[in-house]
């Protein structure tokens, strides 16, 4: 049995978006339950839509699967007519991703606004997973660094070094998600960014800080190419949208995930 040098725990996180209803998503998450085992060195996160998100914690098996909110509002409670708080997501979900790019874009989320939620999420012991990524035009006009480094240095103003070091960041190229073009990106330059951003945590936290925090990839991985993103040294794991809907598709990339730290089939 090869295991990896990656020390953290692989993490594999479905995002179904906007997708199934109550009864469907009742269905996938049991079809995943029949598939997919329990894996020490593997976490499994699923991020239903919020309507779901109760009905599924009570038939989730908690040995193999945690659950995140795709959103949530910043503040505990108040006179917010349609939203739902971090506050009362707590006892449901482990993590919740905050700063998605359909969430940038379609929802004009602004760099403070994810700050606040990141800091919401972290003040109810919610685990953020901040998307990071620029868009193509900001890619081609070489500011990608500089995007990068804006989305990180806000998002985590309000933090502690302690609070840092437990995040998830996912580096997520707008270019690279099927909801914007789905065009794949190579691993090499992957590699370069989550390298760039783990820099920038080192320079701001500190090494022990940047050892820990996770970073994942995602922009249309399926079973067929997650292999090259779980492969890039410094990559803890993959944030997956269209393919995390089809349970052979999504129980095909933690079975990839599985074979990259033990090697073999399982
Ligand atoms: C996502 O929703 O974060 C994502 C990466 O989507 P997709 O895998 O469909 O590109």
């Amino acid at each position: 049995m090869t295991i990896t040098s990656n020390p953290h725990r692989t993490l594999v996180v479905g995002n179904w978006k906007l997708h199934l209803n109550t009864s469907q998503a009742s269905l996938l998450l049991h079809r995943l339950q029949e598939r997919i085992k329990i894996y020490r060195d593997i976490e499994v996160v699923i991020a239903p839509s919020m309507l779901v998100l109760q009905p599924l914690s009570v038939q989730i098996d908690r040995r193999k699967f945690r659950l995140a909110a795709q959103n949530a509002f910043h503040k505990d409670t108040g006179a917010y007519t349609g939203e739902v708080s971090f506050a009362m997501l707590q006892d449901i979900v482990h993590y919740a991703i905050i700063g998605h790019s359909e969430r940038r874009i379609y929802f004009n989320e602004s760099l403070e606004m994810i700050r606040e939620k990141v800091a919401s999420a972290v003040r109810n012991g919610i685990t953020p997973i901040l998307c990071v990524g620029e868009t193509k035009q900001e890619n081609r006009a070489g500011e990608t660094k500089q995007v990068l480094h804006d989305q990180i240095t806000t998002a985590l103003a309000d933090l502690t070094s302690t609070e840092v070091k437990k995040i998830v960041i996912a580096y997520e190229p707008v270019w690279a998600i099927s909801t914007f073009g789905g065009e794949l990106a190579k691993p090499d330059d992957v590699q370069k960014r989550m390298d760039f951003i783990r820099k920038q945590i080192l320079d701001l936290y500190g090494k022990r800080v940047a050892d820990t925090v996770r970073i994942l990839y995602g922009g249309s991985v399926d079973q067929d190419i997650a292999g090259g993103y779980l492969s890039i040294e410094g990559c803890d794991g993959v944030l997956v949208g269209g393919a995390s809907t089809n349970y052979q598709k999504f129980s095909g990339i933690v079975d990839t995930a599985y074979r990259l730290r033990y090697g073999g089939g399982n």
